[in-house]
């Protein structure tokens, strides 16, 4: 079949797996060259198959040689359905780690199960004995807990209000957007999904397991981004969730002698989550732009590698800022990038968002994520959608 971005909103229904494979293969590539960390060798990657801890994977398994077990939460084809663009990428990831030689199993379900979390514990015990670092990069839209409640995460301000520019990035129009205050059931509701619960979980059932190696370290990834985003992100309804992150991270410490867990904050960049947050992709397209003019901009791989390579296992070891976080935001948040991201804030409307936006540069990662738009890739090819993830594991949920 010939395939097609089909976009819905902030999201594309199609993926495709020639792109996908691409797109992962170029990842590789980079990794090998970029990421030369001495890494643990045996890593668990929750939400493995896109956007961060995708890029995590591919750093661990072709930076430094890792064997990893990933678990992801994707779909297959399906009928005239393509699969997700997930699933292509782990597709391919696990096809040129064989070719590296390199142990790779994925587990499709959902990581909030318990059943996924036995599995995991129990394919660990079997195939590595234990894992020396464990990836928290779920960004989900809700959760259900063991006794059935299903929570829903939300996008909105605590407390007042708050009102930005946003970009409806398909017709180029700049306009106010009005961001209405969470209740506190929709606050509870949000860190239940996006806080530390489940992380803090996942660690104690791998500890229990016995599938810890002594002196494992565990890194969930989180967001700060300037004022202008404060509302909306580290004041609102996500950043309560994010702090609730950031404790579970000291709590690790203290409930599971000699295991370290780290927050790393990472930079705002184009993935499927952040795709749906207001006025983030109109800040996002003129942060493109002014960290493509300064040298500085970096994708997911970009960022993993120097997480792995130069804040983690670094010659120095984890460098922290005082509070903790390893900050791989530090070039974003540079004071001469802010000061020209706010001036254009400023200046940017309808008629001018074209000029002094990357709005070319956020469409280009947008369609990549689902494997558009790669070039080297023929589209007008017929393409078999029906693609195997060869190691794939389907807990009973
Ligand atoms: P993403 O949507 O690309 O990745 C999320 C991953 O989680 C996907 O692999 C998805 O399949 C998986 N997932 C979702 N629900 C799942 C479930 N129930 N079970 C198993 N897997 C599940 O998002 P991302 O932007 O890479 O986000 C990863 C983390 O990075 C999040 O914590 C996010 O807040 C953080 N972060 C993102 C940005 C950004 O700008 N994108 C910046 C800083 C930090």
């Amino acid at each position: 079949m010939i395939v097609t971005p089909k976009t819905r909103g902030f999201i594309c229904t199609t993926a495709h797996p020639v792109g996908c494979r691409e797109n992962v293969r170029r990842q590789a590539e980079y990794a090998k060259e970029h990421c030369a960390a001495h890494g643990p060798k045996r890593v668990l990657v929750l939400g493995a198959s896109t956007g961060y801890g995708l890029s995590s994977r591919i750093a661990a398994a072709f930076g430094w040689g890792a064997s990893t077990l990933g678990v992801i939460f994707d779909k297959p084809a399906s009928g005239s359905r393509t699969a997700s663009a997930g699933w292509y990428n782990t597709a391919a990831f696990e096809d040129y780690a064989a070719q590296a030689g390199l142990y790779a199993k994925t587990i499709n379900g959902d990581a909030f199960s318990t059943q996924v979390k036995e599995e995991a514990i129990a394919l660990i015990r079997r195939d590595l004995g234990q894992v020396d670092l464990v990836i928290y990069s779920l960004a989900a839209p809700r959760r259900t807990t063991a006794d059935g409640t299903t929570y829903s995460s939300v996008l909105k301000t605590v407390g007042e209000p708050y009102t930005n520019k946003t970009v409806d990035l398909k017709t180029g129009r700049v306009e106010e957007v009005t961001v209405t205050p969470a209740t506190q059931e929709e606050i509870d509701a949000t860190v239940k999904v996006m806080g530390g619960e489940d992380w803090l979980d996942w660690m104690h059932a791998l500890q229990r397991g016995g599938v810890l190696a002594p002196g494992a370290q565990t890194v969930a990834y989180s967001y700060i981004g300037p004022e202008l985003t404060h509302a909306i992100y580290k004041d609102g309804s996500i950043g309560m969730a994010k702090q609730h992150l950031h404790r579970t991270a000291r709590r690790i410490g203290e409930e599971l002698p000699g295991i370290q867990g780290f927050i790393s904050v990472n930079k705002a960049l184009v993935t499927q989550s952040s795709a749906a947050i207001p006025v983030v992709p109109l800040y996002i397209s003129l942060l493109y732009r002014v960290m493509k003019q300064k040298g500085l901009h970096e994708g997911c791989i970009e960022q993993m590698c120097r997480l792995f390579g130069e804040k983690l296992y670094g010659e120095n070891g984890a460098v922290t800022d005082e509070e903790g976080f390893v900050r791989l935001d530090d070039w974003e948040m540079r004071a001469d990038v802010q000061q020209e991201v706010a001036a254009l804030w400023e200046q940017i409307d309808s008629d001018n968002v074209k000029h002094l936006a990357d709005v070319d540069g956020y469409w280009q990662d947008f369609y990549q994520m689902f494997g558009f738009h790669l070039a080297g890739v023929d589209y007008e090819q017929d393409v078999d959608i029906v693609v195997d993830i060869p190691s794939l594991v389907c807990p009973q949920q």
